[in-house]
């Protein structure tokens, strides 16, 4: 018998199978991962299977290997499906479901397991308790540890410190005693799981809740889609609880997606104190490989039923899955932006057909794609209008920065603001600020010449940070030191414009000296966890004011924080993308939800230079529904998503001449194809990328809209295939169906 074998390669060109024998005494069957001779390569390449037949019309090598795990086969097709559909390697899309941290060299050296020393009791319960009634151990903190011992036997050392204050000499002192032992224990390593003591069970659903349910839960085994469309703490999260519960219940899992900044420890809390921490297991891209490792061999082996995880956790090995949900679905982290760039949502779209079984949408803020497919009856819309706890929407003010400025203000909060400052830090409340920073960090320019500062490698401006005093390159990490005169004109007079997270904190500073800040940003967010340090300090030691980005909108629940500050709304209003008020409205949306979650109502402030603009005005009353009525309009009129798809064919070299080349020599291609086939599409001129430069290579795209079907995709992949068929030096092609980000 003979194999058809996909190397493991992102060589496009390799794109296609080998075939290879199979000796007898290998089990080799489709979706094994092999080992086999390749090319002029002294290592074997690594291989997946995706073919057995009776004989090949070429001479053939026999396989030189067998690994232990296979890819099945719905995932197999999955790969060939995300390679078509995504335009890149079938190889690259298999990657996604191995287990991580596994390279062809090194054919059976697994990652090594983590041993660390765990105490355990070595006495009975009943000898403990004798020993402690009876006086012989007096110490309190031995008593401590050998009471939490009882209670959590084979702890770390770390936790015991965490929970009972006591030290190491005192766990040596009961070890001497004979009380306890040191035992080199495997561990599972993963920070986000972690004993949680809180028991929950199942709320009693509110009418709209249980509507929801019962629809949901009364098909578990239908591959149905639905949209749970519900204001923040109308108590979605409660649903996914019980619909999950009711799957594992049936011996069934779950995939519970979020987006990767809402994956917090808070939020795997919440799913441990429901299903215990045994049925979890929990995948993103900041656990360390070996983590990510022990996690996926727990969801293979069966033991975890309930996987929560961002973007990638949907290629988790799950068994017997019965139910998806992806809250916050209207997140951009759902879509990959490095190759392969698949669309997780997509994904689960076809895990749901594939596999039978529903996939659950949620959001207080819907993809307007998704919306619209509910309203066309595609997706079942489930409706959620009012909080499940009674707490009420917090109030939104506008603020018109015109009139700020006409007033004589021209620093960056306005008077109302600094007013419901001053008020939250008499009544001892905290306050959250929020800078979006798309466009909006601080720049130099000369203001003789109106030249700005830019990175040499990317046509990009630099930003400028004040407190090392100099300038960084956001898109490629180069950095530079802080000019003192013009590289244009030579002129001296340099200033620093726009304002950024830093410069909001010193003005917050020094209008409230007595008032404690924190920042949370790119910078100050960057070791593993930090986001969450960040926020835990913020909570725990309640600081007045919580300075931040885009970080600071998602996934937290802070009972004292009850003013909202936002100050430009319009920085997203302007950024050149079809779906600028889409994310304008989302965000202020989601930034008003930080606002209230405890007994207090909240309240938010928007400042913003267009008060009268719809996304800012629906924001406001929190209408998603007349904004996506509105939007909708504006959308059909322009012919934009969800009237039509759009395709971005981005070509980048870092020679100007040849990316010339490519650009004319694809474009003549599809204009060929369009023309002679009579395509229904509106194909438009190669043109500068909006960042025509990033890291020295030189950008320009295509762009076509379309109603995207399978000819479409041919056209498509025949651009790649004109492409491949180019001699090309550093020349790269990428196609990209609707992506997020358009710069
Ligand atoms: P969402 O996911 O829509 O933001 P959550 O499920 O987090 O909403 O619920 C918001 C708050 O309301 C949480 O504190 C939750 O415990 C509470 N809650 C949810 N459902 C109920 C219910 N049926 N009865 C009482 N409280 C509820
Ligand atoms: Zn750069
Ligand atoms: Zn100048």
């Amino acid at each position: 018998m003979v194999a058809e074998v996909i190397i493991d390669t992102s060589v496009k060109t390799l794109n296609k199978t080998f075939d290879y024998e199979i000796p007898t005494d290998l089990d080799i069957k489709v979706g094994s991962r092999v080992f086999v001779p390749f090319g002029k390569q002294k290592e074997l390449a690594e291989g997946i299977v995706v073919n057995i037949k009776e004989a090949s019309e070429f001479k053939v090598k026999p396989v030189a290997g067998l690994q232990e795990e296979q890819i099945a086969d719905d995932y197999l097709d999955l790969a060939k499906f995300m390679a078509h559909r995504y335009f890149c390697n079938i190889a690259d899309c298999l990657r996604l479901m191995l287990p991580p941290g596994r390279t062809n060299k090194n054919i059976d050296n697994r990652i090594k397991e983590k041993k660390i020393n765990c105490i355990s009791l070595s006495k009975s319960r009943e000898e403990i308790e004798d020993a402690i009634e009876s006086g012989v151990i007096k110490s309190q903190k031995q008593i401590d540890v050998l009471e939490f011992l009882l209670d959590n036997n084979n702890s770390s050392m770390q936790d015991i410190e965490l929970f009972t204050d006591a030290t190491a000499a005192v766990v040596t002192a009961l070890q001497k005693k004979g009380f306890i032992d040191k035992v080199p224990t495997k561990v599972e390593r993963n920070p986000f799981i972690h004993k949680v003591d809180k028991q929950t069970s199942n709320l009693e659903l509110t009418d709209e809740q249980q509507a929801a349910f019962d629809e949901i839960s009364s098909n578990l085994n239908t591959a149905n889609e639905y949209l749970v469309f519900g204001v923040t703490g109308s108590g979605k999260t409660e649903i996914y609880l019980q619909l999950i519960g009711k799957t594992l219940a049936k011996g069934k899992s779950s995939i519970m997606l979020v987006p990767e900044i809402s994956l917090t420890p808070q939020t795997v809390d919440r799913f441990i104190a429901r299903f215990g921490e045994d049925n979890i297991a929990v995948l993103h891209s900041k656990l360390s490989i070996g983590e990510r490792f022990d996690q996926w061999m727990k969801i293979k082996e069966g033991k975890a039923k309930i996987i929560i995880g961002a973007r990638s956790a949907i290629f988790a090995p799950v068994q017997n899955l019965g139910l998806i949900v992806i809250d916050e679905e209207h997140d951009e982290s759902y879509e990959s932006e490095s190759n392969p760039r698949y669309n997780a949502i997509e994904v689960a779209e076809y895990l749901k057909d594939t596999v039978g079984v529903p996939l659950v949408l949620g959001s207080a803020t819907p993809d307007m794609r998704s919306f619209y497919r509910a309203r066309q009856g595609e997706i079942k819309l489930l409706t959620l209008k009012n909080r499940a706890n009674q707490s009420t929407l917090p109030t939104v003010d506008i603020v018109d920065l015109r009139e700020e400025l006409a007033n004589g203000n021209r620093s960056m909060i306005s008077e109302k603001l600094r007013e419901e400052i001053q008020s939250n830090l008499d009544n001892n409340q905290q306050t959250i600020l929020f800078l979006n920073r798309r466009g909006f960090a601080s720049f130099v320019m000369c203001k003789d010449c109106g030249e700005t500062i830019k990175c040499d490698r990317c046509n990009i401006t630099l930003t400028y940070h004040k407190y090392e005093n100099r300038l960084k390159c956001h898109y490629c990490g180069n950095e530079k030191a802080m000019v003192s005169e013009c590289p244009s004109c030579h002129s001296k007079n340099i200033r620093t414009f726009g304002a950024g997270t830093q410069k909001l904190e010193e003005e917050i500073q020094s209008l409230f000296p007595g008032a404690t800040t924190i920042r949370m940003d790119a910078d100050t967010v960057s070791k593993k966890n930090s986001h969450e340090e960040i926020l835990n300090k913020f909570k725990t030691e309640n600081i007045n004011i919580l300075i931040g980005t885009q970080m600071v909108v998602k996934g937290h629940d802070f009972p004292n924080v009850t003013l909202v500050g936002v100050i430009a709304a319009d920085n997203e209003l302007n950024f050149g993308d079809f779906r600028a008020s889409e994310r304008t409205f989302q965000t202020l949306t989601q930034v008003a939800g930080r606002a209230g979650r405890g007994e207090v109502a909240g309240r938010v402030v928007v400042q913003t230079y267009n008060p009268e603009h719809y996304a800012i005005e629906l924001a406001k009353v929190q209408d998603y529904e007349a904004f996506f009525d509105t939007e909708v309009e504006v959308r059909k009129a322009l012919k934009y998503p969800p009237f039509c798809d759009i395709i971005v064919a981005e070509m980048s070299s870092k020679n100007k001449n040849e990316l010339l080349k490519v650009a004319n020599t694809i474009h003549a291609y599809l204009k060929d194809r369009v023309i002679n086939e009579k395509f229904g599409v509106l194909l438009y001129s190669p043109v500068p990328s909006p960042i025509d430069k990033i890291k020295d290579r030189y950008r320009m795209r295509i762009i076509i809209k379309c109603k995207y079907d399978e000819k479409i995709n041919d056209l498509m992949n025949g651009a790649l295939d004109t492409f491949y068929n180019m001699k090309v030096l550093t020349a790269r092609l990428a196609i990209e169906l609707n992506p997020n980000n358009m710069q």
